[in-house]
């Protein structure tokens, strides 16, 4: 989850970035530079379950790491 701060009116400077699946917060390495992390986004089509939802998620590297062992193809 991407926290922006919405008062810069054209540029979203983005201010925090938290991991969706254990809530913990993507440590800044230095001013606007996060420690790497996963950033997934998805607009589904009318036709899918998801009827024309947006989705987006982010993972820090630990449980992008568990989510790949769920995987049976990896
Ligand atoms: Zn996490």
């Amino acid at each position: 989850m991407e926290e922006f701060n919405m008062k810069a009116q054209e540029t979203h400077t983005l201010t925090k970035v938290v991991c969706n699946c254990c809530g913990k917060e993507i440590p800044l390495v230095r001013e606007g530079i996060w420690e790497e992390y996963f950033h997934g986004e998805k607009s589904w089509g009318y036709l899918s379950k998801q009827d024309g939802r947006q989705d987006s998620f982010d993972l820090c590297q630990e449980c992008y790491e568990k989510m790949l062992e769920t995987f049976k193809i990896k």
